[in-house]
């Protein structure tokens, strides 16, 4: 019998069941091929498709007109967008229900024009390009005060909710707080009135001392196996000094994402044999308190787990790998 621990992570507060036996990578997980093997004869977002894909919103281009090819980053509305930039911002309420407008904006950041082309797969500096584009698309975006938070994510292969094979992320602007983010701020919030410190730089403080989650410590941004990790491998991204506001990030900074974010998923990779994944930037909101307490961080979650009836009864993850195995894993394969 596989001894588990319960633990508690120490943001949310959330319960997550760790199996605390040896890595045992085939049995327990379910690894269908990555790739929905889209045709690229179709792609709406190759080089050359830029009227199917819709209006740039953003683009990196070296000169050259908006709409056609000549592009290495492309920002288009969502087609298939959950939110509209018109609507209402008051509530509605019938007893005991309420609703409002889906408003919002709701943007994709193709990642390259080149079909079968991972994002991890990007020279660092192509990489660099693609989280100045979710920078200043989040500078772009504050300014309308309609919408309180952004979530930046992506979803990368088949049991990640993907459409399509070719390398993208979602840009999603809110008029409220997101559940997800809501439980972190909440945490890191109480953290600060009890500490008055920020909980994740208290948290990359003890990581960095005992080292059994630690990734990667080089450079400004630091990748840990979190605490009480949902799914086997679950990373954090996160800058190693405090900062609670992505778009506030230096250039420099975003190249040691860049970086950081190549290695691990490289190395995610090879444990995993190029998993399915999605990946959540999480960003203190547009305004507010939040800027001592919440620290921004991107989360990788390789999707080799299936939810059951246990996570959504009682929102209780088993992860079958504990992250200091994990952690171990990733941290005994070298980069490439
Ligand atoms: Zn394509
Ligand atoms: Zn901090």
């Amino acid at each position: 019998m596989v001894a588990t621990e319960l633990r508690t992570d120490p943001i949310t507060g959330r319960t997550v069941a760790i199996d605390l036996g040896p890595f045992r990578r085939r049995d327990d997980f379910d690894l269908q091929p990555a790739r929905l093997d889209d045709p690229p004869a179709q792609c709406p977002f190759c080089e050359g498709r830029e009227a199917q894909a819709g209006p740039e919103i953003l683009a990196w281009r070296e000169g050259g007109p908006a709409n056609l090819p000549g592009w290495s980053v492309r920002v288009v509305p969502n087609r298939n967008s959950m939110l509209r930039i018109e609507g209402r911002t008051d509530v509605r309420s019938d007893g005991l229900l309420e609703s409002r407008d889906g408003l919002g904006a709701h943007e994709v950041i193709i990642e390259t024009p080149i079909h079968d082309q991972p994002l991890h797969t990007l020279d660092a500096d192509r990489l660099w390009r693609v989280l100045w584009a979710w920078r200043t698309r989040i500078h772009d975006l504050k300014r309308d005060s309609r919408f309180s938070s952004i979530v930046i994510f992506k979803n990368h292969g088949r049991s990640s909710g993907a459409r399509l094979d070719h390398s993208h992320s979602q840009l999603t602007a809110f008029p409220l707080i997101p559940p997800a983010l809501a439980d972190k701020l909440l945490g890191a919030s109480r953290h600060m009135s009890i500490n008055g410190t920020c909980v994740f730089c208290g948290l990359l403080s003890q990581e960095l001392t005992d080292r059994r989650r630690m990734i990667s410590d080089q450079g400004a941004v630091l990748a840990i196996a979190p605490y009480a990790s949902r799914v086997p491998f679950e990373t954090w991204l996160m800058p190693r000094d405090h900062s609670a506001r992505f778009e506030e990030a230096t250039d420099a900074t975003l190249h040691a994402l860049a970086s950081t974010f190549k290695s691990v998923m490289a190395r995610i990779d090879w444990a995993l044999e190029r998993p399915a994944y999605n990946c959540v930037l999480h960003t203190a909101p547009l305004s507010g308190e939040a800027d001592a307490a919440f620290h921004w961080h991107l989360e990788i979650i390789p999707r080799v787990t299936r939810y059951s009836g246990l996570e959504w009864g009682s929102g209780v993850h088993r992860n079958p790998v504990s992250p200091e195995e994990a952690a171990e894993v990733l941290r005994g394969r070298s980069e490439g």
